[in-house]
């Protein structure tokens, strides 16, 4: 490998020895891990948990991994209740009618 700083080619160690600079100078580490707290929030905000998951999917996969999980889980949930509302309603009407079209034709 090459020193960073000093471009020499070093073996591999903790530090180089032409310059001494430490030869894994790690930008600042990102803390990335699975988080529920996100899950929950995309469970309840879809949108807002595929907006967090298409952000951090490249720089914080795990954490947008949590968010796309719960995003998804909560528009299933929702299109599912959605769905169901329909199908409900749709068979309150049709039970309506068929209580109130032969009190009709009796008339
Ligand atoms: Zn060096």
């Amino acid at each position: 490998m090459t020193c960073k700083r000093c471009g020499k080619e070093v073996n591999e160690g903790a530090f180089c020895p032409y310059c001494g600079t430490p030869l894994y100078v790690e930008t600042p580490q990102k803390v990335d891990k699975p988080d529920a707290g996100y899950t929950v929030l995309g469970f309840f905000l879809p949108v807002i948990g595929l907006i967090l998951y298409l952000v951090w999917k490249d720089d914080y996969p795990l954490r947008a991994k949590s968010c796309g999980k719960g995003a998804l889980i909560g528009a299933i949930v929702a299109v599912a209740l959605w769905v169901l509302s329909i199908v409900l309603t749709l068979l309150i009407t049709m039970l309506g009618l068929l209580v109130t079209v032969p009190a009709f034709t009796l008339l």
